[in-house]
C-alpha cells in the first residue's frame, strides 16, 4: 500500500529540528515574562465570520487563503490564519476588555492556503503580542521594545530592520479611499479584473496589484498622507521621537499597508534580506476600531504577530543556537557485561537528581560496548558513564568509570558511591 504523506504546505518538525523551536519558544517566553505579558490560549477553529469581520472580505487571505468548511451542524468554520481575530474574540467573550488594561501573549499554528515556498507554509507558526486598553504611542513603542529585546537575546538584531508607516484612522482611509475610487474610476480601461473589482470595495488593495499595466495606470494617484488627521500624524511624530529616544532604529516606508484590514495610526514590519523573497519576520500596529468592529465596546489596541518559521530559518542559517541547546543529552550511562539490570536506571536516577538541569539518557536494550559507546556519541553526549561486571548481577564488582567523549578522552575509574560526586569534576 502506498504510503500516506503529509499535506502539501504543512511541516513536520522533527527531533534535530525542534530543538532550535525549543529555544525560540524559551527565548520568547523569557522576553514577554519580563515585559508582565500574560499567554492566552484560543481554539484553532472559529466561526468564518470572525475572520470576514475582522481581516475584512476583501483581503487576500479571506478571499483566497481560508480553509474553511461546514461542519456536521452546518455551520461554516475556518481554521485560524492569524491570532489577532481570536485573541479579540476570546478576551471580549470573557470581559477581559471592559475597562481594563491587558498585556496579552499567544502562540501556535495557523492556516493559509498559499503556494509553499521556503518562509511560506500552509500550516506555519506565530507568535502575538497584542495590549488593549491604551492608546499610546507608548504602548506602540514598548511593544516594538519588546520585539527589539527578542532580536537581542536572539543575537540577530543586526539582521533586521524596523519599517514603519502611517496609515492614519479608519475615517482618514475612508476619505482617501473614495478619492482613490474616483481616481481609479479615471483610467478604468488600464485595469484588471481584479483591479476594476477592488476599486469599489477596497481601492487600496488596487496599490498592492503586482500587474505592471495596473502600476502605470496608478501614476498620479492620491496619496494617503494628504488625508491622514492631524491627531494621527502628532501620534505618528511621537512615536518616532520616543523610538529615537530609545535608540530603535527604524526606516519609513510610505509604501507599507498591511494586508489585513483593521490596522490604524502606526503601523510597522520588521524585515530582513537573510530569507530571500519571504523578508517578513514580524508584522503588526494598532488596531483601534476591531474590538468594536467585532461588536464589543470601543477599546484602543495595538499588537504583532512574528512568524516562527521564518525566524527558525534565520537562527539555523545563520548559525545562533547556542551549542547547548542543541545538545539534550549530557551524560551517556552504558551497561555492559552482567551488569545487575537495574543498575543503569538507578545511577542515571541519582545523577538526575544531584543535577537536575542536565539530560540523562541510561542505555536500554544491551548490547556490546563498542555499540553502546557508539550510540553515546551519537545522543551527543559530553560524558559517559561506563557500568561494567563479568559476575552476573553483582553491584559490589561493578567497574565504573567516566569517560569524555569529544576532543579529549580522558577518563578516570571511580568507586560506584562516589560516582555523583566525582562527576561534578568533568561537568
Ligand atoms: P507576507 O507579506 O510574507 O505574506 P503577511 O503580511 O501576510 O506576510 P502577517 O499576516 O502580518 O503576514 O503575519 C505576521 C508574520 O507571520 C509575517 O511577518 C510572517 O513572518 C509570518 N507569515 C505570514 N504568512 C506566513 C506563511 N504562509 N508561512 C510562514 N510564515 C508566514
Ligand atoms: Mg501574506
Amino acid at each position: 500500500m502506498a504510503k500516506l504523506q503529509a499535506i502539501r504546505g504543512m511541516n513536520d518538525i522533527l527531533p534535530g529540528q525542534s530543538l532550535t523551536w525549543q529555544y525560540l519558544e524559551s527565548c520568547f517566553h523569557r522576553v514577554v515574562q519580563r515585559y508582565g505579558y500574560q499567554e492566552i490560549r484560543f481554539p484553532v477553529l472559529e466561526q468564518t465570520q470572525l475572520f470576514k469581520r475582522s481581516i475584512g472580505e476583501v483581503t487576500d487571505i479571506v478571499e483566497k487563503e481560508m480553509y474553511s468548511f461546514d461542519d456536521r451542524n452546518g455551520d461554516n468554520l475556518s481554521m485560524r490564519p492569524e491570532g489577532t481575530a481570536g485573541c479579540v474574540r476570546a478576551a471580549d467573550q470573557h470581559g477581559l476588555l471592559y475597562n481594563q488594561q491587558q498585556r496579552l501573549w499567544y502562540a501556535g499554528p495557523m492556516f493559509r492556503h498559499e503556494r509553499p515556498q521556503k518562509g511560506r507554509y500552509r500550516q506555519f507558526h506565530q507568535f502575538g503580542v497584542e495590549a488593549f486598553g491604551m492608546a499610546g504611542p507608548d504602548i506602540d513603542v514598548e511593544l516594538l521594545q519588546l520585539a527589539a529585546q527578542l532580536w537581542q537575546e536572539l543575537d540577530i538584531a543586526e539582521f533586521l530592520t524596523l519599517e514603519i508607516n502611517n496609515i492614519g484612522s479608519a475615517a482618514d482611509r475612508k476619505a482617501y479611499g473614495a478619492e482613490l475610487t474616483a481616481f481609479l474610476e479615471s483610467r478604468k480601461e488600464n485595469l484588471d479584473e481584479d483591479a476594476s473589482k477592488r476599486m469599489y470595495s477596497n481601492p487600496m488593495r488596487v496599490l498592492d496589484s503586482k500587474n505592471p499595466q495596473v502600476q502605470e495606470a496608478l501614476e498620479g494617484a492620491p496619496e494617503l498622507a494628504a488625508f491622514v488627521s492631524q491627531e494621527s500624524i502628532e501620534h505618528y511624530a511621537m512615536l518616532r521621537a520616543m523610538l529615537t529616544e530609545l535608540g530603535i532604529a527604524f526606516r519609513e516606508n510610505a509604501r507599507l499597508v498591511r494586508g489585513l484590514d483593521y490596522y490604524n495610526n502606526c503601523v510597522y514590519e520588521w524585515t530582513t534580506d537573510t530569507l530571500g523573497a519571504q523578508g517578513a519576520v514580524c508584522g503588526g500596529g494598532r488596531y483601534d476600531g476591531l474590538v468594536a468592529q467585532l461588536g464589543g465596546k470601543p477599546t484602543l489596541a495595538a499588537g504583532f504577530a512574528i512568524g516562527v518559521e521564518r525566524l527558525v530559518l534565520m537562527l539555523d542559517s545563520l548559525e545562533k543556537v547556542p551549542a547547548e541547546a542543541l545538545h539534550p543529552v549530557d551524560i551517556y550511562v552504558l551497561s555492559v557485561g552482567k551488569v545487575a539490570p537495574s543498575l543503569g536506571l538507578q545511577v542515571a536516577a541519582e545523577l538526575r537528581q544531584k543535577y537536575p538541569q542536565l539530560g540523562i539518557v541510561s542505555h536500554c536494550g544491551g548490547g556490546k560496548y563498542n555499540s553502546q559507546i557508539k550510540k553515546a556519541f551519537n545522543s551527543g553526549a559530553s560524558l559517559a558513564v561506563v557500568l561494567e561486571a563479568g559476575q552476573d548481577g553483582d553491584n559490589a564488582a561493578v567497574d565504573v568509570k567516566i569517560r569524555r567523549l569529544g576532543d579529549s578522552d580522558e577518563s578516570r575509574d571511580v568507586a560506584l558511591t562516589d560516582l555523583t560526586t566525582q562527576i561534578a569534576e568533568f561537568l
